[in-house]
């Protein structure tokens, strides 16, 4: 195809081929696809576009960025290469959609959208804590991705909190790098699958901290104090009621995640958790012609780069839809 190929829009009144909504990596590797397949693509973004890597400083795992890249600008540079090829993208936010008949609705607000094929690329969002000084040292030590950030704690302290197969995957990859990782968690038992528990269990440089919850991270710059990177941890027993300090220099939240899903309940399927239920193939939903891509149905990769692989996988498969 042409360098200058640009996909038209549709005409007044009529649907557009396909509507995405979302603006991560999944979204825009879709958008580049169904653009240069010829298909009018409108990405319905959100207010605040870009979705978690517009929370992350630099990304080093993003294949193509050998000196690493920082996540705002991925994002826009996904988002500049899929309007050049003729996506339209809008800062609106979709409260509601209609898949029950064809074409499909979706609606910001008041104004109404019509599609043929929809993308759902809405994503997940982390689990935190919700204990003081978490998220203001995000990226500063306070981190929920284990493969992105382990490397900067090559030799140091950290702890992971949680007790799913996340927090035993944290562990697992921390303890390739780190000194000493120490798993907290709130209960007397893992939830954790056996075997991933074992490797963790069986790891030397892996310890386990039972029945405790972190009350604070500390390390914020107060009245002269905390050096503004994580410094420890306040915990607190769940049985004796004790608090301790415990000095970590990284934090690796692993609670879960929360799937951007609730505007689509009752539309298509979504399993127990609220993540999209693939049906009968790739990025198929329970309803044709509504397709998903990304951590909106992905409780186990979360990587930017298999989001945008699979929304590239998804938007193929919406182009043979439109093909009949
Ligand atoms: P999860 O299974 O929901 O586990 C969350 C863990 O965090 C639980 O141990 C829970 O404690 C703890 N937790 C929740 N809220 C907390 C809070 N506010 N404070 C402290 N602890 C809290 O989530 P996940 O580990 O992210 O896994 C999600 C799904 O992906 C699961 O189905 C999992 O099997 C799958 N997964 C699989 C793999 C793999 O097979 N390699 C890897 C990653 C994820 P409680 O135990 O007390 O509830």
């Amino acid at each position: 195809m042409n360098e200058d190929f640009k996909v038209g829009l549709p005409s007044e009144g009529k649907p557009w081929d396909v509507i995405i909504v979302g603006s991560g990596p999944a979204a825009f590797s879709a958008a580049i696809y169904t653009t240069r397949g010829d298909a009018p693509t409108l990405i319905l973004g959100g207010e605040n576009w870009g979705g978690q890597l517009m929370l992350t400083t630099k990304v080093d795992n993003y294949a193509g960025f050998p000196e690493g890249v920082d996540g705002p600008e991925l994002m826009d540079r996904m988002r500049k290469q899929a309007e050049r090829f003729g996506a339209k993208f809008e800062h609106s936010f979709v409260t509601k959609v209609d898949f029950s008949s064809k074409p499909f609705k979706l609606f910001t607000g008041e104004k109404e959208y019509l599609a043929k094929s929809v993308l759902i690329a809405t994503g997940a969002e982390t689990k935190w804590l919700g204990v003081s000084g978490e998220k203001e040292l995000i990226g500063r030590g306070v981190s929920s991705c284990a493969p992105c950030d382990a490397p900067f704690f090559k030799n140091r302290k950290v702890a992971v909190i949680g007790g799913g197969d996340s927090a035993m995957e944290e562990a697992m990859v921390l303890s390739k790098y780190a000194s000493e990782v120490t798993v907290i968690h709130r209960r007397d038992a893992f939830k954790a699958s056996a075997t991933m528990q074992a490797k963790v269990l069986n790891n030397p440089k892996i310890k386990v901290i039972w029945n405790t919850e972190v009350q604070e991270v500390k390390g914020l710059p107060a009245g002269g104090q905390g050096t503004g990177k994580v410094e420890g941890l306040v915990l607190k027993n769940s049985q004796t009621g004790q608090t301790s300090d415990f000095q970590v220099d990284g934090v690796f939240v692993a609670i879960g995640h929360r799937p951007e899903s609730h505007i689509f309940e009752g539309q298509i399927e979504l399993d127990e958790k609220g993540f999209v239920k693939i049906s009968g193939g790739h990025g198929k939903t329970s309803v044709p012609g509504v397709f998903v891509a990304g951590d909106v149905m992905d409780p186990h990769y979360k990587q930017a780069i298999t989001s945008a692989g699979s929304g590239c996988a998804a938007a193929l498969d919406m182009l043979s839809y439109l093909a009949g």
